[in-house]
């Protein structure tokens, strides 16, 4: 939403031929890109470290270069924990550049941000405090039913000053004393979500909410043991959450053949995914009612498959 503002609010300041930029890592999800055409802002991607994250030096550079060029870079996304592969983006030295360079600082924690209801993985979040905005989805890992999207802002005037229309029709007595959050988002009517957000908090409560992600991360962990122990299998990116990114040793034609054998069989479902041309398989544990007997089963199910693709 604020990219989408800060596009069209630019617009209308620098008009149509000024090039304005944003920047986001590789990884980032579609939906930012997405939101840059919906704005009519140029989009710049930016390249991770070997560990597949954005660093402070890269974004400094890119923003100085194309500064040069008389661009105007606006909007930084960082994403704390990728759709491909949970990666985590190293937040705080991005944060300091952006505080620096006056951008505005986006941070997409769309899954991995309901880990940080405990506090043993608030290091992966480390510069929060320097973010603009902050978004997570409570339907994705906090077992609040879809859809589910909790978006922070450090100063929602800015957001509320740059697209408010205030017709006399929806003018009321209580103007001021509470947010009005028509002018935080495009449309004007919403659905009451808070209120299934808060039964999920109030049925669970902190502690078992913490305790779900712990058991979610133990058995993402579990699901990697078993995948390392089996030598026809390889483990392609560090297991932080509850994703475990894997593939048969060999080309992607053959994994790609095991994952249509996997969903075809009907019992388990998988979504892959693809980084600098390797094509993987994604375990993603997010259910409130798994086991380690599901995920043993899983992995039975998988190396089953396998068989019948390696024969
Ligand atoms: C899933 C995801 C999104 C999009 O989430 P919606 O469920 O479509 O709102 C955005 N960013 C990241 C990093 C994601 O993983």
């Amino acid at each position: 939403l604020p990219l989408y503002q800060g596009g069209v609010f630019l617009r209308r300041i620098f008009g149509k031929h000024k090039q304005i930029l944003l920047f986001i890592l590789e990884q980032a999800h579609s939906s930012v890109e997405r939101a840059g055409l919906l704005g009519g802002v140029k989009l710049r991607t930016l390249s991770p470290d070997s560990k597949r994250s954005l660093r402070g030096d890269t974004l400094r550079a890119a923003i100085t270069e194309d500064r040069e060029k008389g661009l105007i870079p606006f909007y930084v996304v960082a994403t704390l924990g990728t759709t491909s592969s949970c990666a985590f983006d190293n937040l705080d030295e991005i944060g300091d550049v952006c505080q620096d360079l006056g951008v505005w600082l986006h941070v997409d924690a769309a899954y991995a941000g309901s880990a940080f209801i405990c506090p043993e993985y608030r290091y992966l979040m480390k510069g929060i405090e320097k973010a603009d905005s902050f978004n997570f989805n409570p339907h994705k890992w906090m077992f609040v039913n879809f859809d589910c999207s909790a978006m922070w802002l450090k100063q929602p005037r800015w957001i509320v000053d740059a697209f408010n229309v205030d017709p006399l029709y929806l003018k009321h007595d209580q103007q001021g004393s509470a947010p009005d959050y028509r002018h935080w988002q495009i449309p004007l009517g919403r659905r009451f979500r808070s209120l299934k957000l808060w039964f999920v908090l109030r049925l669970y409560g902190i502690e078992n909410l913490q305790k779900l992600i712990r058991k979610h991360i133990a058995l993402a962990h579990y699901f990697e043991e078993l995948c390392i122990a089996d030598e026809r299998f390889e483990v392609v990116e560090e297991v932080i959450m509850g994703l475990v990114c894997f593939r048969l040793k060999g080309d992607n034609e053959i994994n790609e053949t095991l994952l249509r054998r996997i969903n075809g069989r009907g019992k388990i479902h998988m979504v892959p995914s693809k980084i600098d041309d390797c094509y993987f398989l994604r375990l993603a544990i997010c259910s409130r009612f798994i086991e380690e007997s599901d995920v043993r089963e899983s992995w039975e199910e998988i190396q089953a498959a396998a068989n019948e693709v390696l024969q």
